[in-house]
């Protein structure tokens, strides 16, 4: 991923469709543009500069709760990217391939996951997830 190769921390967020760069806690670009992969479609990009803006955006996408990817708890590996659902909550999950595919061909996956405790903003009616994890 060329991602990787400009930025210290790259977090996989599982099916998430919103596209938020923030650059050193003060510039926030956001919109709906694929800033590496933009083709042939019509997107749009707000550019805002601004410390409190960017630090109060960071704060409510829970940057510094999900900065750090856990290595999997199976297979030691680093595949790991950030789910959530509505019955689980936030959570790390392995998809590294597991050296067996299925019977159908198609590569497995390790499938290790890890609760993550992502608290409670101002105002949030949701409560603070439970920390567990099913492979421990
Ligand atoms: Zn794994």
């Amino acid at each position: 991923m060329a991602l990787r190769r400009v930025a210290t921390t790259v977090v996989e967020v599982y099916k998430m469709h919103q596209k938020i760069v923030v650059v050193d806690e003060r510039l926030v670009l956001l919109g709906s543009l694929n800033v590496l992969s933009q083709s042939d479609s019509r997107e749009v990009m707000l550019v805002m500069q601004g410390k409190c803006f960017a630090r109060k955006l960071l704060q409510h996408e829970r940057a510094q709760t999900f900065a750090h990817p856990p290595a999997c708890g199976r297979c030691g590996g680093t595949q790991v990217d950030l789910r959530r659902t509505k019955a689980q909550g936030w959570y790390w999950r392995c998809y590294a391939p597991t050296p067996q595919p299925k019977p159908n061909g198609k590569p497995d996956r390790c499938g290790w996951t890890s609760q993550v405790d992502a608290g409670r903003l101002n105002g949030s009616r949701r409560p603070a997830g439970k920390v567990r994890s099913r492979d421990q």
